[in-house]
């Protein structure tokens, strides 16, 4: 999904939980964000950055991958889609990347 970013222009947005769509407001170190993948076969398709919370709520666990569902789960239609290049400078090099 591409989006204009104010900073950093076109950019790929990064689809994270709505909590994480304030990135001013996360601390870089403290947030525990997860990764979800969705899979077609050997390739990996999407990938999601969910807080812990919202993942635990959802019933989703750090570095899950799954095969892309027919009916997209409720969860994704709260998601929230933030500037990559904002994402990765306010996060910094962390183990998901
Ligand atoms: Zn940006």
């Amino acid at each position: 999904m591409m989006m204009r970013c104010e900073r950093h222009g076109l950019q790929t947005g990064r689809e994270v939980s709505p909590d994480l769509g304030n990135l001013s407001a996360l601390d870089p170190v403290a947030t525990q964000i997860f990764k979800i993948t969705f899979v077609c076969g050997e390739m990996d398709t999407h990938w999601f950055f969910l807080s812990k919370e919202f993942a635990d709520e959802n019933g989703l666990v750090n570095g899950l991958k799954v095969e892309i569902p027919d009916k997209f789960p409720a969860w994704m239609n709260e998601l929230k889609v933030v500037c990559n290049g904002c994402f990765s400078e306010h996060f910094g090099n962390r183990s998901w990347e």
